[in-house]
C-alpha cells in the first residue's frame, strides 16, 4: 500500500499501485476488472491471438473531475505484432479523459479536493 497525501490541505489516502502484484495467469488478471471491463478485453482477445501481457495496478488520475483511483491495467500484445490495452473510464463522471499517474510523475498530478500541485507518497508497506 502506499499512502498518498496532500501537503496543501492534508488529504490523504491509501492506495494499491505499482509492480508487486504478481498474477501467475491470464484469467486471474482479467478477474481484477470489472464485469463490463471484462467483457471489452475479452473481445479483444477473441479478434486477436495474445502472445503477451503486462498487468499492474496503476495509480490513475480523472483529467475532468481529478478523481484519483488504484486500478487493474494490462497491456496486451498479440501475435501480429499490435498492442492494445484496457479502457480508462472515470468510474465518477465517465469522462475517458484519464491518464496514468507514474510514481515520478505524482507531483504533476493535482489533489482531488483543493486541486493544488504537492501530492506526495509514503511507502507504508514496510509497517505491515
Ligand atoms: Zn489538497
Ligand atoms: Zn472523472
Amino acid at each position: 500500500m502506499t499512502n498518498i497525501r496532500c501537503s496543501s490541505c492534508g488529504f490523504a489516502e491509501d492506495f494499491r499501485f505499482g509492480i508487486g502484484m504478481r498474477h501467475s495467469s491470464l484469467e486471474r488478471c482479467l478477474g481484477e476488472f470489472s464485469y463490463w471491463e471484462r467483457q471489452e478485453l475479452e473481445a479483444m482477445m477473441e479478434e486477436k491471438e495474445v502472445a503477451d501481457y503486462h498487468f499492474c495496478f496503476q495509480l490513475t488520475q480523472c483529467q475532468t473531475c481529478l478523481h484519483l483511483r488504484s486500478r487493474p491495467y494490462i497491456e496486451f500484445l498479440f501475435t501480429d505484432g499490435s498492442r492494445a490495452h484496457s479502457e480508462l473510464r472515470c468510474t465518477e463522471c465517465r469522462s475517458e479523459n484519464v491518464r496514468l499517474i507514474p510514481e515520478e510523475w505524482l507531483d504533476t498530478a493535482r489533489c482531488p479536493f483543493c486541486r493544488e500541485k504537492g501530492l506526495e507518497k509514503e511507502n507504508i508497506g514496510m509497517w505491515d
